[in-house]
């Protein structure tokens, strides 16, 4: 019974019609990277002729859908992966009932504004209950933007678990009862933790890994992530007063500049020495690198996954080196 409800998802949308429809959202990427199938997944993918060459998540989005037996999925077709067409196409074929979402490029609030309409009637919702819901998730959101604070400002959270409950966000994990109950306990077990040893502060940009052990790692080598760009997009950092504006302000899916605009700012505030720029494999958003690398003045680091699973060897040799340097710059700066 509870299968129908769920509705899977390829990237963010505006959650709250689906929980205004009393649908279980489900954001397929966290599904599958949580899933201690993932490879077979993958394997599922390539079996079936996805090429060896496309992106892990876009595999892994099929595998999951068919894996978990989700039967309609609002597909994000503008703003967030071209390849998203063709995965919508293989899964069309397969049976599975496709939405399709689109925010516009030059973020438009009348086109976005069409898209929302499109999407609530689609779900038969109206405009009032998905204020309601957007004021609940909002609550919601409110307490993981204090987890953010916690992480960044006090030093008592550490990078994964700040990735965690903002990536967590785009779902509420279908359930945001139970999710701000996990929330609320996160708060207290924190209240008492004394603050992290203050090593390099490095912010994270870029899509989430697809790496397990990013956040150990770096934390292994006397660094910690103080900012996750994309994973705080998701949870709306934004005061807003209705949906369209608060999808408008979330950057991820418009052009590179809309969120380099945020990252300078939270650079700032957040004291980051350092970023780390994860890019995907057979991703088109790697070339953004350059744009990054040009505007940004501070030391970035551009690494590179593909499937699950730890760093290799030749990427931690790269983190170690990186933290090293910002070590010696830091302590120069020091002793100057
Ligand atoms: S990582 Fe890049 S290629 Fe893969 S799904 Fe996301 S946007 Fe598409």
């Amino acid at each position: 019974m509870e299968d129908g409800r769920r509705v899977g998802f390829t990237t963010t949308i505006p959650v709250e019609i689906l929980f205004a429809a009393e649908k279980i959202p489900v954001d397929l990427n966290n599904i599958f990277i949580t899933s201690p199938k993932r490879e077979r997944l993958l394997a599922k993918a390539e079996a079936i002729g996805f090429p060896k060459n496309t992106c892990g998540w876009i595999k892994g989005i099929y595998g999951v859908t068919i894996e978990e037996g989700i039967e309609e999925v609002v597909a994000v077709t503008q703003g967030d992966c071209s390849n998203t067409h063709a995965l919508m196409e293989v899964l069309q074929m397969e049976g599975v009932r496709i939405f399709p979402f689109a925010f516009p490029y030059d973020r438009s609030r009348d086109l976005l504004a069409l898209q929302i309409d499109k999407m609530m009637k689609h779900f038969g919702v109206t405009p009032c209950q998905v204020q309601q819901a957007k004021e609940t998730l909002d609550r919601v959101r409110a307490k993981v933007h204090e987890i953010d604070r916690l992480s960044w400002e006090e030093g008592v959270v550490s990078g994964f678990e700040n990735h965690y409950f903002l990536v967590s966000t785009s779902d509420m994990k279908g359930d945001w009862r139970a999710f701000e109950e996990e929330i609320d306990r996160f708060l207290s077990s924190v209240k008492n933790r004394r603050p992290q040893s203050e090593g390099v502060r490095l912010g994270y940009l870029g899509v989430p890994p697809i790496f397990t052990d990013l956040y150990d790692c770096l934390e292994g080598l006397g660094a910690r992530v103080v900012f996750n760009e994309i994973q705080r997009q998701f949870s709306m950092p934004f005061s807003t007063e209705d949906i369209v504006e608060q999808y408008l302000l979330y950057t991820y899916p418009y052009s590179i500049f809309a969120r380099l605009q945020d990252i300078k700012t939270e650079v700032r505030r957040r004291q980051i020495e350092g970023l780390i720029h994860y890019v995907q494999a057979f991703c088109f958003r790697q070339i953004e690198d350059i744009i990054l690398r040009r505007e940004i003045k501070l030391p970035i680091l551009t690494i590179e996954g593909d499937r699950p699973s730890a760093i290799d060897a030749r990427t931690k040799l790269r983190l170690e080196s990186f933290v090293e340097m910002l070590q010696h710059r830091k302590q120069s700066w020091i002793y100057e």
